[in-house]
């Protein structure tokens, strides 16, 4: 029996049980909300047991617990599944949970090399030594954008899987996807591409051939900074029990509320991303020109035919890079910190303009040499291009340079 406030039987019962239960678990509404509901609610119940006992076993019924899914989660799964052109989409609560269930998700055991792009983020090369290696699975690095070397170290060492990123981090290399894809398959391996930095806004790397697409959800997806997510595009359904297997068993899941604010975010990456990619274009072009930069790093300017290929025509991304010539950290600390609109914070793809020291954040952890040897200069900054006014933008960044 369920009880609602408008069962008459409510009455029955005492003021204590009634605050417990009464308005809880009332009929569907007939007409269907416009916009998705937060279903925040950690279980579900039945008319009968019967009902249940065929919801677990999977025969009937639907939603059972909430690691094991949730209807907001879900709408935001199948948004990202269309979008990226995928069969399946799992969210997890980050874009490392993320990766991780890709990574699993290509069956990797112990013995089994994983060969990623030497600029991979931080933690995501972390987590293959210091969370997959435990299990025996080595990982081997690679130069994406030096296709031979790839294809001879890939068909050297036979790995299970290749890892991508779209665009890389901080120097905002484009990955030529379908030729990776490419190498990837002829050796065997599965293709995992991170498309964080490019969003499946500029990017659909399942349409290039990768086998799975990665998001850090917390970047361009939610957009505003205030939300935290990952999700795993598949474009093969033997995927799903791998992934929902992982979902349920290691449950990093996305919280609802997580999910809600994500799906909203997701409705306006377009118009956000045709204004931070324009804003980003004209400031790109702008600071080639300022006298206090060594090297603009942005893609339309490295690479204009490749970017083109593999971001949506004729946009270049919404990052752009800069080195000064005064090639020091406390160069770029002192134009950091005279910036009175762009914010200096970690994280990327957000309404605000964010700018970040390699360096200091996203590289610290590795050795000066190291740092050298992928380009990585002391004074590099890079800048995530906001939705604000460019000419506000470009006035504080030159403001901030002359200091
Ligand atoms: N992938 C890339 C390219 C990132 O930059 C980040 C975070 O900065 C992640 C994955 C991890 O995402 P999250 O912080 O949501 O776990």
């Amino acid at each position: 029996m369920i009880f609602c406030l408008a069962d008459e039987f409510m009455n029955d019962f005492s003021i204590n049980t009634k605050l417990v239960h009464a308005g809880e678990r009332r009929d569907k509404p007939i007409g269907k909300p416009v916009a998705t509901p937060l279903y925040a609610t950690a279980t579900y119940t039945y008319d009968s047991m019967a009902e249940m006992d065929a919801a677990f076993s999977g025969e009937g019924g639907d939603y059972i617990y909430a690691r094991y899914g949730n209807p907001t989660v879900a709408a935001l799964e199948d948004a990202l599944c269309a979008i990226e052109n995928g069969k399946v989409a799992v969210a997890f609560g980050s874009g490392m949970a993320a990766i991780h269930a890709a990574l699993f998700a290509c069956e990797i055991t112990n013995g089994s090399i994983v060969l990623a792009s030497q600029d991979l983020y931080g933690a995501s090369y972390d987590l293959l030594n210091k969370i997959f290696g435990v299990y025996g699975v080595k990982t081997k690095t690679a130069d994406f954008n030096n296709l031979d070397e790839l294809k001879s170290k890939t068909a050297e060492l036979k790995p299970r899987v290749l890892l991508a990123e779209t665009i890389s981090n901080p120097l905002l290399k484009i990955c030529d996807i379908d030729k990776v894809a490419l190498i990837a398959h002829e050796a065997g391996a599965k293709l995992v591409v991170d498309n964080t930095f490019a969003s499946p806004f500029l990017c659909q790397p399942l349409n290039f051939g990768a086998d799975f697409s990665v998001h850090s959800a917390t970047k361009y997806l939610s957009g505003h900074a205030d939300a935290t997510g990952g999700i795993v595009v598949s474009k093969d359904e033997y995927d799903r029990p791998m992934l929902d297997g992982i979902k349920k068993l290691v449950g990093g899941i996305l919280s609802v509320w997580e999910a809600h604010q994500i799906l909203r975010g997701v409705k306006t990456l377009a118009l956000r991303q045709e204004r931070q990619c324009s804003n980003a274009e004209i400031l790109a072009e702008t600071l080639a020109k300022n006298e206090c930069i060594e090297k603009v790093y942005y893609p339309n300017l490295d690479d204009k035919e490749l970017t083109n290929k593999v971001l949506r025509e004729d946009f270049g991304g919404a990052l752009v890079s800069i080195k000064l010539k005064n090639d020091t950290r406390e160069a770029a600390w002192k134009f950091m910190d005279s910036l009175k609109l762009c914010v200096r914070a970690t994280s990327l793809g957000d309404i605000y303009t964010l700018v970040s020291h390699s360096a200091s954040s996203s590289h610290r952890e590795l050795s000066l040499k190291r740092r050298a040897s992928l380009g990585i200069s002391d004074s590099l900054v890079r800048i995530s291009v906001g939705i604000e006014d460019v000419k506000d933008i470009i006035a504080d960044i030159e403001q901030a340079l002359e200091r």
